[in-house]
């Protein structure tokens, strides 16, 4: 082999070693999920990695998140198409997603995938999935309505309007939730959650599920659209609800 063949083979072990290092916790997933051992609940069907330390509660858990499943059905007035498959990929905790490359949780919708850890809410990634079926896929495209309604039916006990108010009013200062703002601020979760229930209780749930089973409109359009009112005014009426809770 000619000295510089030597060279260039030589750099592409090197960037085929460094990329294997650098994504190492990816190429471990992408290696193995499928062989992972597996249990089915009704149409979920839910993989674990080999480290998993939960393998004897995993019934218990899967039926909790069908309840959970069947309610959100029913709220969001879907019909869930009986040969679909929820496919779960659960880890011990966000270090063991991590291992394999992963951010948890996360819902991919085209797959009705969800990637997630044990003591995860039970509704947050399963509302991502279920919203999928409400227009033959057509959804908004917001962040603060996409996680405000997935915070909003998590079936976790926490009081988001509680949680709301301290954050926004303690510190004493007006936070954009709109458009890529909302993921700049490390509340804002919170803040959707409770903004998202207050158009529900207001405007009722056939406005909102209008509004949000469409993507013709961006988020601010939409806002107008649907509510007639802009987004200030109602970001202002969800304020002064909060202040008078
Ligand atoms: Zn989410």
């Amino acid at each position: 082999m000619k000295r510089k063949s030597k060279i260039v083979l030589v750099i592409i072990i090197v960037i085929i070693v460094s990329l294997f290092i650098w994504n190492r916790g990816t190429v471990k997933f992408a290696l193995t999920h499928k062989s992972w051992d597996n249990i089915s609940y009704e149409n979920f069907i839910i993989y674990y990695p080999p480290d998993y330390q939960y393998s004897e509660e995993l019934n218990t858990w899967a039926k909790e998140r069908y309840l959970v499943f069947c309610e959100l059905l029913d709220v969001f007035r879907v019909e869930w198409p009986d040969e679909k498959v929820i496919t779960f990929y659960v880890f011990n905790d966000f270090e063991n997603g991590r291992d394999y490359g992963l951010k948890l949780g996360f819902a991919l919708r085209r797959t009705n995938t969800i990637y997630t850890r044990y003591n995860q809410t039970r509704g947050h990634e399963l509302v991502h999935i279920v919203t999928n079926y409400l227009n033959s896929g057509h959804f908004l495209h917001s962040s603060l309505i996409n996680e405000g309604i997935a915070v909003c039916y998590d079936f976790s006990d926490r009081d988001f309007d509680e949680l709301s108010r301290f954050y926004l009013f303690n510190d004493d200062y007006e936070v954009d939730i709109f458009g890529d703002n909302f993921r700049e601020h490390q509340y804002a979760y919170y803040f959707g959650g409770s903004f998202v229930k207050y158009l529900i209780n207001t405007y009722s749930m056939d406005k909102f599920l209008e509004f949000y089973s469409q993507d013709g409109l961006d988020e601010s359009e939409s806002f107008i659209e649907y509510y007639g009112k802009d987004q200030k005014t109602l970001y202002n009426e969800w304020v002064n609800y909060l202040k008078g809770g």
